[in-house]
């Protein structure tokens, strides 16, 4: 494998507090690889870290070979960067805003193309403020691609977006990649990572807790499908241990999730033992283990809780 990014024990502390406790990972040139986490993981401060904008702590990283906190300035011209807290000069329209980034660089690549794929061709000369969100994320994304980095980041690009302006950035997303580009993508959208994810390394709490492929995360936690259902008994549910193909239980206050091996045997096995004990159970659904499920079963929470 032919690493561009290499973190080793990257740390960030605010006071006694680890916003990033120690993370380690290879990114593999021309992947795109997710940071999948819940708000406060510590995903925006590794890639601020990784991009120059914040001093680590402890560890080290190097970008195409550069380590960061000494090159920055060869690696600037390595890496396009489009982070949660990027403002745009709300007054100047979309066209104007690109040549200016444009004029920040040696060189850079055709606007008007780049324009046209980031589909802005009836918006450029619209101001900034005027755009939706969607479109201002794509604008963005047009910034950080204008000096033809190799190695893209994103962090959250479509949080808060509808669905359809979520979809149309993935399509973007994927046609970088398509096009031979790095792409570190941070989000807490389980979907989102494993439609646009070579790689996903799960961050809960400043650690990277599993690092592997969209369908290898799934398939470790061992279960086929979830049952989910609410009770009166939340203290019983350890009881539901001992049926048939059940590889792990995840109770929150009433709302009991457990996984299965095999979904049938499991169902039948909870309804006939829940009736023969006269323990209450409502709300009951099943589907398909997910991404989601990986963070749940191994931190007992879900991605979006706070
Ligand atoms: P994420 O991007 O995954 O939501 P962040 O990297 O933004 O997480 O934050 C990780 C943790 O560090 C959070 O608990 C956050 O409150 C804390 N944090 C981030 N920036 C600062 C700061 N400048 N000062 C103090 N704490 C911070
Ligand atoms: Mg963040």
């Amino acid at each position: 494998m032919d690493s561009i990014i290499e973190v080793k024990n990257l740390q960030k502390k605010y006071g006694d507090f680890y916003a990033v406790n120690g993370i380690s990972f290879e990114v593999v040139k021309g992947e795109v690889f997710g940071l999948l986490g819940p708000n406060g993981a510590g995903k925006s401060t590794t890639m601020e870290m990784l991009v120059g904008l914040r001093k680590p702590d402890g560890g080290t990283a190097t970008i195409a070979g550069h380590s960061i906190g000494k090159d920055a300035s060869k690696i600037k011209q390595e890496i396009g960067i489009q982070l949660q807290s990027t403002s745009l000069f709300e007054l100047l329209k979309v066209k104007e805003i690109i040549e200016l980034y444009a004029s920040f660089y040696p060189s850079h690549i055709p606007i008007q193309p780049l324009i046209d794929e980031m589909l802005l061709t009836e918006k450029q000369n619209s101001l900034v403020k005027g755009l939706s969100g969607g479109q201002k994320q794509r604008l963005a994304i047009a910034l950080a691609l204008i000096h033809d980095p190799q190695i893209i980041f994103l962090d959250e690009p479509t949080t808060g977006l509808d669905p359809q302006a979520r979809r149309t950035l993935w399509d973007i997303i994927l046609t970088l990649k398509e096009r031979g580009k790095t792409v570190v993508l941070s989000t807490h959208y389980m979907d989102e990572a494993h439609v646009l994810a070579d790689r996903i390394g799960i961050m809960d709490q400043g650690k990277l807790i599993a690092l592997d492929t969209p369908n290898n995360l799934v398939s470790s936690i061992e279960a086929e499908s979830a049952i989910e259902f609410k009770t009166k008994s939340p203290e019983r549910v350890d009881e539901f241990n001992h049926l048939e193909s059940v590889t792990n239980i995840v109770v929150n206050h009433d709302f009991v999730t457990l996984y299965t091996r095999n979904l049938q045997f499991s169902l039948i096995a909870l309804l006939e033992y829940t009736k023969e004990k006269d323990i209450s159970i409502s709300d009951l659904s099943t589907r398909s283990a997910t991404l989601e499920d990986v963070f749940l079963s191994m931190t007992g929470r879900g991605l979006r809780e706070e």
